[in-house]
Parts: C-alpha cells; sequence; structure tokens
C-alpha cells in the first residue's frame, strides 16, 4: 500500500482553518532547521488512506481473535457512547470535587462492584496496564513487611509458568524472585512451594486458572502455605474471564489482586490503546493504597490520600474513561450477567478443546477454564510444521493466531482463547480451519511453511526488525 507522503501532490490539500481567536505569537527561538515536509492530500485521499490502513489490521471487529491470555472479546459500542458523554469528557482533573461528584461516583461505584467480584475490601484505579498494577501491589506488600520492621522479607515466589511481567513488576518493586517448578498436571508443585517459604518470603505471584487454563485444586493449600511462612498472597487477575461472579480469589486466600480493565471487563486494547490496571486489597493493606482515593465526607464524595499511603503511582485518577467503560459493562450485564459471561467462556474453551483434541495434542488434557494450550512438539517431529506455521496459516483464513510459545513450560505451544462473545457458528469454522491446517501439514507441509500468503507481509525477522528498526521514511528525493 502506498504511504500518506506518496499519496497526492503538492498543491492538494484540505487544511480549512478557523481564523485565530487569540493574537497570533512568533517564537524567538531558533526553530526547525528545514521546512516540515507534510503530506498533500485531499480529504478523499485522506479517508481513503486510513480506510486502507485499517483494513491492514486484524482487530476483533474483523474476526476471529482466540489470543489466549489477552481475553480479546468484543466490546459493546454502548461502552463507548458512556465515556464519551461531555459530563466524562470535560472535566479537568483539578476541579473543585464539588463539581465532579458523578465521577468520583464513577469512581467508587467501579472500586466496589470490583471489590465484590474480587472479594477484597478497597481499590486503587490509579494503575494504567496490569505490569503497573502488579507493581503498585507489589509495593503494598513491601509497605505492609516494612511498617511491621519485618525488613528481611526480600523474597518474591513465581511459579515457573507466570506471564512475564511477573517476575519483571517483582524486580522493578525490589524484590528477589524465586522461581519454582510446575508439577507435571501444571499446577504449583507443593512441595517445592514448601521448600520455598521461610522467613524471607514477602510473598507468591499467582494466576488461578494459571497460564496453561488450569484451575488449581489446591488453592486453598497454597495461600495458607504462604501465609503460616509470614508472607502475602498476589493474584494476578490479568484475566478474569473463567470466574467473575463465580469465584473470587478473596476467597481462595489472596491478599492482593489486579485486573485488567482491558482484558476482563470490555475495554478494547491491543495497539497500544489506553489500559487499566486496578489493584485491589484486604482491608488491612488499605491504608498503604496510592492516592488520592474518592471518600464519602457526609453525602458528598471527596478525595483524600490514604493515612499510609505509598505514594500516587499515576497521575490523578488513572484511565477515567476506561472505567467508565468497564463500570458501563458490568452495570448492563449485571450480577447473573457477569457470571453468564464466564461460564460461556469456559464453555466456548471447552467445546474447542473437545473438538480439537483427537488430531492435536493438548498440553494438559483435562476440563480447561477460559482457554486452553497445545502442544505441536509432534507436528514438529513428524512433518516439521512448527506453531509458528500453524500460526501463519491461520491468517490466510482471517484467523488471528493464537498465543504462540508461551507458556514457556510448553514446547511448541498454541494457546487459544475463544472468549464468550464468539458464537457456536464463529467456533465451527474456525475448529475446521484448525483441521484442515492440520490436514495440510501431512499432505502439503511446505505451504504452510510459506504461508501467509494472502497478508501483505509474510514472515518479517523479528530479530533484525527488534534489533535494527527502520523508523524513518526515505524519501524518494533524498528530503530528509
Ligand atoms: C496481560 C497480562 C498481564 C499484563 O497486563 P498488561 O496490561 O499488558 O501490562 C499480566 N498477567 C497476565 C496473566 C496477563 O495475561
Amino acid at each position: 500500500m502506498k504511504l500518506i507522503f506518496e499519496r497526492g501532490h503538492e498543491g492538494q490539500g484540505c487544511t480549512v482553518l478557523p481564523e485565530p481567536d487569540v493574537p497570533e505569537f512568533h517564537l524567538e527561538t531558533p526553530g526547525r532547521e528545514l521546512p516540515l515536509r507534510l503530506p498533500h492530500v485531499s480529504e478523499n485521499e485522506i479517508s481513503r488512506h486510513y480506510t486502507e490502513l485499517a483494513g491492514e489490521v486484524h482487530g476483533v471487529n474483523s474476526g476471529f481473535y482466540p489470543l489466549g491470555s489477552c481475553t480479546m472479546k468484543y466490546n459493546p459500542k454502548v461502552n463507548e457512547v458512556a465515556a464519551a458523554l461531555p459530563g466524562f469528557t470535560g472535566i479537568h482533573p483539578l476541579q473543585p470535587v464539588g463539581t465532579v461528584q458523578g465521577c468520583l461516583d464513577v469512581l467508587k461505584r467501579a472500586q466496589e462492584l470490583l471489590c465484590e467480584i474480587t472479594g477484597m475490601d478497597d481499590m486503587t484505579m490509579q494503575p494504567a496496564a496490569g505490569a503497573h498494577g502488579e507493581f503498585t501491589g507489589l509495593l503494598l506488600i513491601k509497605a505492609y513487611h516494612e511498617s511491621r520492621g519485618d525488613k528481611k522479607r526480600t523474597k518474591i515466589i513465581v511459579p515457573d509458568s507466570a506471564h512475564g511481567t511477573n517476575p519483571a513488576s517483582a524486580v522493578m518493586a525490589g524484590f528477589e524472585v524465586v522461581n519454582i517448578p510446575s508439577g507435571a498436571d501444571g499446577c504449583v508443585d507443593l512441595d517445592k512451594l514448601r521448600e520455598a517459604v521461610g522467613d524471607d518470603t514477602a510473598g507468591l505471584m499467582l494466576t488461578n486458572p494459571n497460564t496453561v487454563g488450569l484451575f488449581d485444586r489446591n488453592i486453598l493449600e497454597i495461600t495458607s502455605i504462604v501465609h503460616k511462612a509470614g508472607g502475602l498472597n498476589y493474584y494476578d487477575g490479568a484475566n478474569l474471564n473463567a470466574i467473575m461472579g463465580i469465584a473470587r480469589p478473596g476467597d481462595m486466600g489472596f491478599d492482593v489482586v489486579h485486573i485488567n480493565l482491558h482484558k476482563t471487563f470490555s475495554t478494547p486494547h491491543g495497539g497500544g490503546g489506553p489500559g487499566s490496571g486496578p489493584v485491589g486489597c484486604k482491608a488491612f493493606l488499605s491504608d498503604f493504597l496510592p492516592g488520592p482515593q474518592p471518600v464519602w465526607d457526609g453525602d458528598d464524595l471527596t478525595l483524600a490520600m490514604p493515612p499510609r499511603s505509598i505514594g500516587s503511582v499515576r497521575t490523578f485518577y488513572g484511565n477515567f474513561l476506561v472505567v467508565v467503560k468497564a463500570l458501563t459493562y458490568i452495570m448492563i450485564l449485571g450480577r447473573s450477567g457477569v457470571a453468564d459471561a464466564a461460564r460461556n467462556a469456559v464453555l466456548n474453551a471447552n467445546y474447542m478443546m473437545r473438538r480439537l483434541r483427537d488430531i492435536y495434542h493438548m498440553a494438559f488434557d483435562d476440563v480447561c477454564m477460559h482457554e486452553f494450550v497445545m502442544s505441536l512438539e509432534n507436528m514438529k517431529h513428524d512433518w516439521d510444521v512448527s506453531a509458528m506455521d500453524v500460526a501463519k496459516a491461520l491468517l490466510d483464513y482471517g484467523i488471528h493466531p493464537p498465543t504462540m510459545y508461551f507458556p514457556l513450560i510448553v514446547h511448541e505451544a498454541l494457546m487459544v482463547e475463544p472468549t464468550e462473545t464468539e458464537s457456536r457458528e464463529t467456533l465451527d469454522e474456525a475448529i475446521a480451519v484448525f483441521r484442515e491446517i492440520y490436514e495440510l501439514s501431512q499432505s502439503d507441509p511446505e505451504r504452510l511453511r510459506a504461508a501467509p500468503s494472502r497478508t501483505s507481509i509474510g514472515r518479517p525477522d523479528e530479530v533484525q526488525a527488534a534489533r535494527k528498526p527502520v523508523l524513518r521514511y526515505a524519501f524518494p528525493d533524498g528530503w530528509k
């Protein structure tokens, strides 16, 4: 496709700016040495340019997107309508609290509903993403131990199946990471956990259902081992899709949890758009939360810093409009709708898994939660068709590939998360595609190794792209 600089020509354009309503001001300081080169395109051409660009992208609105651990569900458009209301978009973060009672009410209600869903007592909406939530939650754990004069708790236990952000956040928060291997069933190995805990354990970070899509049946035992050793339990709730409205981290023995509004609670993500990673905690950690927090002052809401706050982790109140979307989503679904969404997410994943397990090898052939992991090790061995080849082939059928090569404990992994918002017809079509690709891996493996053939780029050199990114357009006339 043409770049915008390759469209239009000098003299063409569509800038119709209104007369300025303030005096013009010319900067004295030296400006650019070269004139700014902007594309000269008509409005029509611009519109075509962006429409064409949008067509290059695979989104939830263009097709099935079973990207495990990312929860690419359909985001109802009504969320956007709510977030675009002028009362939400036209405010300033420093406005007097008396003039933004409705917005504070949104924050408070979202906190209360999400606390109910997670089984927590209090929450901050400040963190801007899941990893940011992990960092914040770990600082709460640190502040708690320090407040008790317990200085030797410097270690965070992280299972080897954890999302990569877990150990990274622990290091960022100043902890040392202790990795523990998973058992053969993909769950926490209780003996290994017992060996790992001690009086230097600050806490455990865990995902349940874990990253192989299984609910750890020993969860109460796990959290109690950590508590008995004096540590706290951190729940990575980025993907709450399997349990929301059904099971609560707070009831499983967790003290701190983050959730990704931009996964479970239906806010568009991917492409780096704004996220939100609220952190919930049990009452004994409430005083350490970041602030300012919305609190009741008689019948009004006001903002206050928790007494022993770790400080702000982001400016103002987090990505407020993302919270508006999440609150809209939860309130429209209601109590039973939230639980139904979780049930359907689990049903859809199990349906796909069961319709594929006769040919694809499931890494853990058990009832799965919202996602399942297959291992293509046999296909790689027998026909030299890798998880990458299958992922690339799916693109030719208009399906976004599942998550590849994660979790690290499964070789040639493909992790499929269909989500609750896909119909049975879509799942059946995807199942048929997976089966066709399986047949091709024997009859025509070359085709899979050469896939994709219908996208504008096929297999970029990812290493080179990361090490030597070309971020600058070379104008044909040499202009720089
Ligand atoms: C996505 C995810 C995260 C990180 O969330 P970001 O918003 O991308 O920072 C953490 N843990 C798990 C299990 C995830 O799936």
